[in-house]
């Protein structure tokens, strides 16, 4: 009597997660079905680091990059560098960040221009404050991005998140800036989970508000973590059960 329904348990369970694109578990310990690759440039955007292969995510993150890319041609602004999406199916990285795990998070580079040159850091980190590589273009960079309500979250560094405080006032986006340390190069962007995603776990929501008060002014005041450049081990998270066979099917030989 059980056999029947295993199977179609088994079943069921291919067609769920095989067919359909879906980010699965959490943004930190998940993977990803059916991602897309973005292309390596469009209107508006570049990818860099191509050969790492990290350009992979879910359609609506596709869709969201490339259509920020429209919107900052639109408005004059030059192509924004692509930097870390996903992996195919997602899952850690052998190196680097934690998350980026199930096809929502993109990273973006903070300056334009040539995508053969490294990466520019736009924080002073002697002086503590932003230097001159951090302009309007880079303000407007974030705001465009920040709006968009697919946005769940867009880190960066605490400076920067200042600076955003100061020329926008008290949009309502910009409570979806949040300062982190280490994104004085790039920022971050996290969506939602999309709609029909039934496998993808939420971060809770942001706090209320737009964080430019007394929550930044404790990021500032205190540089505990961005002083900290310890040593920092591989990221092994315990994945959910389907990232584990989904990933040990796909590095098999
Ligand atoms: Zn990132």
């Amino acid at each position: 009597m059980l056999k029947p329904v295993f199977w179609l348990a088994l079943i069921l369970f291919s067609i769920h997660f095989g067919a359909q694109a879906e980010a699965i578990g959490g943004y930190a310990a998940g993977c990803q079905t059916q991602s897309r690759a973005l292309p390596l440039s469009g209107e508006g955007f570049q990818v860099v680091r191509a050969e790492r292969q990290r350009y992979y995510g879910q359609p609506e993150l596709i869709d969201y990059l490339q259509g920020l890319g429209q919107r900052l041609n639109a408005a004059g602004l030059p192509p924004m560098l692509v930097a870390d999406l996903a992996r195919k199916h997602g899952g850690p990285f052998e190196y680097g960040h934690r998350s980026h795990q199930s096809g929502l998070d993109a990273d973006i580079w903070l300056r334009a221009g040539n995508p053969a040159l490294p990466e520019q850091d736009m924080v002073n980190h002697k002086l503590y404050v932003l230097n001159r590589h951090f302009t309007d273009n880079q303000r407007r960079l974030i705001a465009l991005a920040a709006q968009d309500e697919r946005v769940s979250r867009i880190f960066v560094h605490p400076l920067i998140k200042q600076a955003m405080c100061r020329a926008y006032g008290d949009a309502p986006w910009l409570g979806r800036l949040r300062p982190w340390y280490g994104h004085s190069g790039h920022f971050h962007v996290r969506l939602h989970c999309p709609a029909g995603h039934a496998s993808c776990e939420p971060q809770h929501p942001v706090p209320a508000g737009t964080g430019c008060g007394s929550e930044l002014a404790s990021w500032i005041n205190d540089k505990t973590g961005e002083l900290y450049n310890g040593p920092r081990k591989p990221w092994k998270p315990l994945l959910p059960a389907a990232c584990t066979q989904l990933l040990a099917q796909k590095e098999a030989p």
